[in-house]
């Protein structure tokens, strides 16, 4: 239980500047960026070192207290949103790059460390780390390791599962647990390391973490076609993956997100097109020619009315800051965004964005899409005002409506943006009940007082 003793308990690991219990502080770590309840928690704290990460847990498991980790809080789905009874662990001091192995081709960081900040210090080492959440300019690597975060490379480089080379963490009693290696081989005892991502802070506190690094590419060509239906931008999409070519990054914008982007950044977008996709091939000189020359005549037989070339870097940063705007840029639309992240096998994009216009249209409201078309990631996103309860309720509906699809089209809830408590009620939609009970029975067997971020990914149990 949280009271005036276990606050100075608290206090006395990370020093009295550490802990916080302000009304206004409980108010910035209640939410996050997913549409959601707000809950305030009955405290916060900020560890420096490791030393003071294990004591917290080890104090928390004690008193039974629980603990929602937060790096910066942009998760989608209510992941950060802690309970009323419970702590905020701030990740904020834990923000140290501890190496970058230019030989082996590794970065040790600790999970405080911005996604950006990491991304630029290994390229000024000709290094490249992949993974680009659109939010990577303030989301922290705890988080993005915690969420298994996308972003826009992932069509050909992945995802962060598939960096992740090692982790060190404390587990729900304090223990501190090494998995993995330096290695880029470890058939080593189980993989926890593939556990604990995507994990959401409900198996252990994330202190260390080794990614592996890949050489920077050398070349690479940026483009945009436009399109006058989403359809037959979609369709180019699957042919592209079709050709069996894997651009970089291979992203689509319908209209409503075209004039939304248009309007907040000043892009220089045809405001007119129906949609657009924005493609970037990489990699050697040659191949970066040819898969381009390949791209640019895909996009003209499926239609595309233009097809316009980055010429400079200049107009190529342009082209990708246009791109990441376009969640801010909805956002200003209308009082509530809801971002949904149902993904579906590539093939079947085109029906996922026929699926989406007819359930905008039933429901009678704005979904604007984007998102990581070439993984068949796309972002519906619902503008709303959830003050007005008779339309929130029919966003509601839509939005089952669009798992439903997605599942029933061989997809997936969430592509990259996680379970937390949005949509711990749908898993068993996909997953089935057994698949939540082996959770629940993980869960229990691991944390048995329940104090790791409880009733995320696998609701309250029974
Ligand atoms: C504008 C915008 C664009 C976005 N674009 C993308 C995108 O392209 N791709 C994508 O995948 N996501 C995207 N996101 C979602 C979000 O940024 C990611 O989920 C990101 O990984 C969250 O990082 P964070 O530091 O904010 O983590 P938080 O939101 O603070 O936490 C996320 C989860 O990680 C857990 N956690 C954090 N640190 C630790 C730790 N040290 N140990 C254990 N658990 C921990 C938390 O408890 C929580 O469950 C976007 C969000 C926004 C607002």
């Amino acid at each position: 239980m949280i009271d005036q003793s276990f606050i100075k308990q608290l206090a006395g690991i990370v020093g009295p500047e550490h802990v916080f219990t302000q009304k206004e502080d409980m108010l910035t770590y209640s939410y996050d960026a997913a549409v959601l309840d707000s809950r305030m928690p009955g405290g916060a704290v900020m560890p420096g070192n490791t030393e003071e990460l294990g004591e917290i847990v080890a104090l928390c498991n004690g008193a039974g207290v629980p603990i929602t980790v937060r790096g910066s809080g942009t998760n989608l789905s209510g992941g950060t949103i802690p309970e009323s009874d419970g702590i905020v662990l701030l990740t904020g001091r834990l923000n140290q790059i501890l190496e970058i192995n230019e030989a082996d081709m590794y970065a040790v960081v600790r999970p405080g460390v911005v996604t950006a900040a990491l991304a630029a210090e290994v390229e000024k080492k000709g290094l490249f780390y992949p993974p680009d959440p659109g939010s990577m300019a303030v989301s922290t690597l705890g988080g993005n390791v915690a969420e298994n975060a996308g972003g826009l490379r992932g069509l050909k480089y992945g995802v962060t599962k598939d960096y992740v080379m090692g982790l060190h963490f404390f587990d729900a009693l304090g223990n501190y647990v090494k998995t993995g290696s330096r290695t880029v081989k470890c058939a080593t005892g189980y993989n926890i390391t593939g556990l604990m991502v995507g994990s959401e802070g409900t198996l252990g506190v994330l202190d260390q973490i080794t990614l592996k690094l890949i050489p920077a590419p050398v070349a690479r060509q940026s483009m945009v076609a436009v399109y006058d239906t989403i359809e037959k931008a979609s369709e180019t999409v699957a042919a592209i993956i079709a050709a069996h070519i894997l651009p970089a990054t291979l992203e689509i914008l319908d209209n409503f997100t075209i004039r939304a982007v248009e309007d907040y950044s000043k892009a220089g977008l045809p405001m007119d097109a129906d949609a657009l996709i924005l493609i970037e091939v990489d990699g050697h000189p040659a191949v970066v020619a040819e898969e381009g020359e390949k791209v640019q005549a895909l996009c003209r037989q499926f239609g595309a009315q233009s097809v316009t070339l980055a010429k400079t870097d200049e107009e190529r940063d342009k082209i990708w800051a246009a791109r990441r705007s376009a969640l801010s840029a909805l956002a200003q639309v209308k009082p509530t965004l809801v971002l949904e992240d149902a993904t579906v096998p590539r093939s079947k994009i085109p029906d996922m964005v026929r699926s989406l216009q007819a359930i905008a249209k039933k429901y009678k409201i704005d979904i604007g899409t984007f998102g990581h078309a070439g993984d068949g990631n796309l972002h519906p996103t619902i503008l709303t005002d959830r003050r007005d309860q008779e339309e929130f309720h029919r966003v509601e509906q839509a939005i089952e409506e669009i798992f439903d699809k997605a599942i029933d089209l061989g997809g997936t809830l969430s592509g990259e943006h996680g379970t937390g408590i949005a949509k711990a009620p749908f898993l068993e939609k996909e997953a089935g009940y057994s698949s939540i009970l082996f959770s629940r029975r993980l869960r229990k067997a691991l944390d048995p007082n329940n104090i790791l971020n409880p009733g995320k990914i696998t609701g309250v149990s029974e």
